[in-house]
């Protein structure tokens, strides 16, 4: 079918006091996908319709980040990322390697199926960025309160800023009984309109791992017989919850043994009030003090996800040293140390 159907974006602000925005041409060019992912598309087993409830309602919005701030110390200055021109929803099938419709013009126009897009990085904005000491930065940040729901990872590469892959999977309890799940899920999924796409895709958190593994052995970061830690790259969460409670709590509810490579993290709250001499309590404080938009849908994991990793490539931006803040110890799992004095408790 070649009916295409283009709604008329107006031109549209963020309203924010501090917030350096670009108004947009209406007419701006929707960037289209291309072909090159269809095969994705071939290995699903739970196709998605049109009637995916997802609906892009969102404005079309083009925003420079650049901060007016001069009180703080080390000044933020720098212009990072720009938001896409035109924001579209991220197809939750794409991300699971289960999206059959990447042929279809309608699907194509509604929903994006480039997790990159948002997270480019101009080389001007280079200049200031530290040697690290690790390659990559694995962002993660887990939906579910009673069990995890969702585990979504963005990886940054530490030198070029440049978002290098992301793995995303839906994860169903493995505790509850159907019926809680379908709670559970209507409350936390169906008030964004994704609860039909997790009820499509979500598998065992044990599977997850099993594919996560896989996948990070893919990239090099990891080797399932040597075990241990990542190899130069590190988790970042927002906050401590998520290694040190959720993901043992996971592992316990599903008779799994701890990862290796779950031992230590970076908690990015915890960098943020190293360098900039500033508490933040979480991301939309993060964001707000750094006169950054808060882009998707806020606690969708994948959405969230991509808004942390723009604080960390900003934080990379403007200097800081990314390092470990908290270790497990291997002889009591129990037990965390924290390595940064100043931190958010
Ligand atoms: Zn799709």
């Amino acid at each position: 079918m070649a009916l295409l159907v283009r709604f008329p974006f107006a031109t549209f602000c963020i309203l924010s006091s501090k917030s350096l925005l670009i108004p947009l041409n209406p007419v701006t060019p929707v960037r289209r996908v291309v072909s090159t992912f269809s095969v994705s598309a071939s290995s699903s087993s739970f196709p998605p319709t049109r009637t995916d409830k997802v609906e892009d309602n969102s404005p079309s919005s083009s925003v420079t980040l650049k901060s007016t701030s001069t009180e703080t110390t080390p000044a933020v200055t720098s212009t990072t990322t720009a938001v896409s021109k035109r924001w579209k929803p991220i197809c939750l099938y794409y991300t699971q390697e289960k999206c059959t419709m990447m042929d279809d013009p309608l699907h194509l126009e509604k929903f994006t199926h480039d997790l990159s897009s948002g997270l480019q990085v101009n080389v001007a904005d280079l200049e200031n960025v530290r040697t690290q000491n690790l390659d990559y930065l694995l962002v993660l940040d887990l939906e579910g309160k009673v069990e995890i729901l969702e585990f979504p990872v963005i990886i940054i590469d530490t030198k070029t800023l440049e978002f290098v892959d992301f793995f995303h999977r839906f994860v169903r309890p493995t505790k509850m009984s159907e019926k809680r799940v379908e709670e559970y899920i209507e409350g936390k999924y169906g008030k964004i309109g994704v609860d039909r796409v997790w009820h499509d895709t979500a598998i065992t958190f044990e599977e997850v791992i099993q594919q996560f593994e896989i996948w990070t052995t893919n990239h090099h970061l990891w080797e399932p017989e040597h075990g241990g830690a990542l190899h130069r790259a590190a988790f970042v969460t927002c906050g401590n919850w998520d290694l040190k409670t959720k993901v043992p709590q996971q592992c316990k509810d599903s008779s799994m043994k701890l990862p290796p490579y779950f031992m230590e993290w970076i908690n990015l709250k915890d960098i943020y009030l190293n360098f900039y001499k500033r508490r933040a309590t979480g991301m939309v404080t993060m964001m707000k003090e750094l006169n950054m938009p808060l882009v998707g849908k806020h606690h969708l994991g994948i959405d969230d996800t991509k808004n942390i990793a723009r604080v960390l490539q900003r934080i990379l931006v403007d200097g800081a040293l990314i390092q470990i803040t908290a270790r497990r110890s291997s002889s009591s799992l129990e037990k965390v140390e924290f390595l940064f004095k100043n931190r958010i408790v």
